[in-house]
Order: structure tokens, then sequence, then C-alpha cells
């Protein structure tokens, strides 16, 4: 069996009168007319246990969207119970059987489920309706199809034997669960971390953001339509102490699969270190975590397509992405032409309520990451090392808005240049152009992280000496072009470093890390 090459999924344009703008409208209508409740989902089962929390929408904050249900110790040790009940049977399906379940999800979300989950995104996440679209209907169908891709070459992958003796290799699941903690910014990512290690025959229990229930509880509802056995993906929305002890705790536990903060996911290390030696594997551990992500600009650069990529790089999504620019070196000679061209840019960018599909840019998430972005840029206001060039201004009353802010700073480790503030905010440091090889080596030194940048040239040997300066500061390298965007199937996703273990999310690198490979040798 060999599963087809696939394509990129393409993004709708929502233009006016258009069928799924109509569609989309209905929906967003409908979500917010009804409050629902989100169940667990254990070994199939819908579980409510009592314990409820709400869904706001962050850029209507007053707005209660759903309630969930929060899993308790009992309900986490029952997913392991299901994780484990479910296995055996799903082992013993063949490959293309698992991966005809993704790719009919891929097709249901393509179809009829594409204007809920888009919905759910943009309200829950409050993304605009090509962010929700990028993220939530295109990304996610091209992970189910392109991993589904990828276990047709792991699979077919086969040693050479010579005549007397036949060498097999067999792609097993790790024995015992994964388990997926998932981030609230991107719902493809959320159904990334749970399916890649399902289809190659693990049993996952996933605890998902709790700022991305809404979203992710509907990706469940169609994996149950496309067919997913029950236990196979348990849901168990929690709290990470009790995810900690109940689950990383547990002598079951055969991989880990992270997206999140840095902070956390070396929590998650220090906790397994300490459970070691009660697991029956050492687990894998794969995390896709900070960063810290440039932009660097020689005096050659097309200012043009700088301006666009600083801009786009840092406010899409509300500067809420992982591979999201925050910190441009620039040289004194182009900051003039550069200025201009980001001034007229900005003053067209409009920040509101996403449901309004003009806004460019929607809120920031929630109280907390408001709170922690306006820090940052109340701090740059105080310093005499930094100006606000642009922005700097947020209201929280409605929704937790933050308009796009660029900060100049005189100081290259001025705070703005090495924290990750994961909002839209961007610190830009001017170096004499003279100073080229220096700022490069101190753009590779000031951040811990290791996950995107940028450089931009036209001249060829600048851009080959920029690229070895900067040889371990970016997973995801481009070249004149912004730092974020990855494509599945076109840019393997990950950084080292401080920004986590690299597995390469959309490539077969990344499902390489949930196979636990038997070699059988038989002698004739
Ligand atoms: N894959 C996304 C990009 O390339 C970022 C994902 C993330 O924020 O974790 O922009």
């Amino acid at each position: 069996f060999k599963v087809r090459v696939p394509n990129n999924e393409p993004i709708y344009g929502y233009k006016p009168g258009s069928v799924e703008k109509l569609e989309l409208r209905q929906t967003l209508s409908q979500l917010k007319e009804e409050i629902i409740e989100i169940p667990l989902i254990i070994g199939g089962k819908e579980i409510k246990t009592g314990n409820i929390r709400e869904v706001k929408i962050p850029h209507n904050h007053k707005h209660i969207l759903a309630r969930y249900h929060v899993a308790g110790d009992k309900e986490l040790e029952m997913a392991i119970e299901a994780s484990h009940q479910a296995k055996e049977a799903w082992i013993k399906l063949d490959w293309h059987d698992r991966a005809a379940v993704f790719l009919k999800a891929a097709e249901l979300l393509k179809g009829p489920w594409r204007a809920a989950i888009n919905a759910a995104t943009m309200l829950g996440q409050s993304k605009t309706v090509f962010q929700a679209e990028i993220d939530s209907a295109c990304e996610l169908i091209d992970f189910l199809r392109y991993n589904t891709y990828y276990m047709n070459e792991i699979y077919t992958d086969q040693p050479n034997s010579i005549v007397t003796e036949w060498n097999r290799l067999e792609y097993r699941p790790l024995d015992g669960f994964v388990l997926a903690i998932t981030p609230f910014n991107f719902t493809s990512i959320g159904a990334n971390l749970p399916t890649a290690p399902a289809m190659l025959g693990n049993t996952v229990i996933w605890k998902p953001s709790n700022n991305a229930v809404y979203s992710n509880y509907i990706f469940m509802r169609v994996l149950k339509e496309a067919g997913l056995p029950d236990g196979v993906i348990n849901f168990v929305p929690s709290n990470g102490a009790d995810v900690d002890r109940v689950l990383i705790g547990h002598k079951d536990l055969a991989g880990i699969h992270f997206t999140g903060s840095s902070r956390v996911f070396e929590g998650i290390w220090k906790s397994v270190g300490e459970n070691i030696s009660k697991y029956r594997s050492f687990p894998r551990i794969v995390g896709e975590t900070g960063g810290k992500d440039f932009i660097f600009a020689h005096n050659s650069s097309d200012i043009d397509a700088l301006a666009v990529a600083i801009i786009r790089g840092s406010f899409e999504f509300q500067g809420q992405k992982c591979s999201a620019a925050s910190r441009a070196y620039v040289p004194k000679s182009i900051w003039e032409e550069l200025k201009g061209k980001l001034n007229e840019q900005l003053s067209e960018i409009k920040v509101g309520d996403v449901e309004n599909f003009t806004n460019f840019v929607g809120a920031v998430i929630d109280k907390k990451a408001f709170d922690k972005v306006t820090s940052y840029i109340d701090y740059a206001k105080k310093s005499d090392e930094a100006e606000i060039f642009w922005g700097g201004t947020y209201d929280d009353s409605v929704g937790y808005f933050i308009d796009p802010t660029i900060i100049l700073t005189t100081n290259p480790k001025f705070k703005t240049m090495e924290e990750e503030i994961f909002g839209p905010v961007i610190t830009i440091y001017l170096y004499d152009d003279k100073d080229l090889e220096s700022t490069l080596k101190l753009c590779d030194e000031t951040s811990p992280y290791g996950l995107t940048g940028a450089i931009f040239a036209q001249d060829r040997e600048a851009l080959a000496m920029m690229q070895k300066v900067l040889y371990f500061s970016a997973g995801n390298f481009y070249i004149n072009d912004k730092p974020t965007g990855a494509v599945v199937g076109q840019q393997p996703f990950g950084g080292g470093r401080k920004s986590g273990t690299n597995d390469k999310a959309g490539s077969k690198l990344n499902l390489l890390r949930w196979v636990n490979v038997r070699n059988i040798k038989e002698n004739f």
C-alpha cells in the first residue's frame, strides 16, 4: 500500500458573499448562542467530573463560550487504564487501517467540520479568520495527510538481507502510554501532538491547554466521527501538578510529546529524572518550547521585503508564536528608509474583535498574558535605554488588546532583546554598519533559545558569512523572509538550545521518535 503524496491544503479566501464566509458567520453565531459543556473523553466515554471551569472569549472576556470539566487523579488513572486497554487492538490493525482514520479526519476537517473548528479557534483563541484558516483548517489537515504519508515511508524502510537469511524491521509503538501536553496558540499543534504518536500504534493521554479546550474538543469529535477506536486518544483537561504526579510519575509512561514554555519543559525533564528508576522504559521526550527569534538585516537588504517581514513576523497571530520575530538588528545606514516604510504600513493595521474580518490583530489569550506583555512595554517606556517607536498602547476593558509595538533600544542586551515576551512586541537595535560581525555574534549569544531566525541581504558573500556565524542560533533559518509560517511537508519545524529537542514537527524525523523498532533476523 502506498499513501498518495499529499498537496498542502489550499487556504480559502473568505471573500464577501462567498459560501465559506456565510457558513463561518452562521457557525460563529451558533457557537456564541449556546454555552456548551465539554466533558473529558476517556476510553471513548464522555465523563463529567463536576469540577468545572469557564472558557471565555479573549476579545470579549465577559462572554462565556463554554464550560469544561477538569480531570482529577481518578480520571487520570482511568485514562492510563483506557490507553492500556485500547492498545492491543490498535496495534493489531494494519498500519494502513490506522492511517485511514486520520486521512478520513482530514477529509472531515476539509469539508463538514471546517467552519466549526475555525469558529471555535477564532472565538476561543481570538484568531482572525485567516489565522484560524491557516492553523485549524490547513495546517491541521496537512499534519494528518503528511504524517500518514511519512508512516508509509517509515514502514517500507527495510534493511538488506543476504541470501540465506531475512532481516526485517518491525516498527512497534513505544511500550507504555504517550502523554501529549499541548499549547493554546495552535489548534493544529494541539491536534498533531497526540495524533502523531497514535498513528504509529501508540495510545495517548492528551492534556490540552486550558485556553484551547474548545477547539481541541471539536477535534476529538472529528476523530470519533472518523472512526478512531475508543481509548486510543484520551482527552483530559487537567492541572499540571496532577499530570505531573499521576501521569509523569507512572511506571508505564513511555513518551512525552510537548509544546509549551521552556520553563515547564525543564520541569518535565526534572520530574522524569526523579521518577527514572520506576519506568519500564526510558521515556522519549520530545518538546518544542520557547523562542527569541530574530531578524538580522545587512545593509544590502531589500528594504521593502524587510519592512513586511518585521511587521508580519512580529504581529501576525498577535505575536503568540514561538517563531514570532521579537528582536531585530538593523544597520544604521538603512534605518531612515526602513522607518518610513514601517510607518506607512503600520498605520494600516487594525487591531480588534476578530469577528470583524478586517482586523489584522486580535486579543492576546488571557489576563496573565496581557499583564506579562504590557509589563515589558512599561519597562521599556521607563528605561533610558529604550523608546517606543510604534504602539505601546493597550486596553483590556473589553478584550485583551495590545497594539503592535516596536521598541527601539540602544542596548543590544536590553531585557526585551533577551527574554521571550509572546505578544505583539518587537525590539530593534540599530548597529553601526562596520560592526556587522560583532553584532552577528551578539545576536547569537544574546538569547538562550535557538528556534527561528531570518537574515536579510542581497549580497551573496554577506549571506554566506551570516549563515555561518549564526550556525546554531536557529532550527528554522530563513533567508530574505520572515522567520514564521513553516509549512508542513515543506519546512519541518523545531529548534535546539532552550527551544526544544528539535524533533521537527511535520516531518518523518518527528514520527521516528514514536517507534520502538524490533529487528528480526531469520536464518534459512
Ligand atoms: N510553526 C509555526 C511557524 O512556523 C509556529 C509554531 C509555534 O508557535 O509553535 O510559524
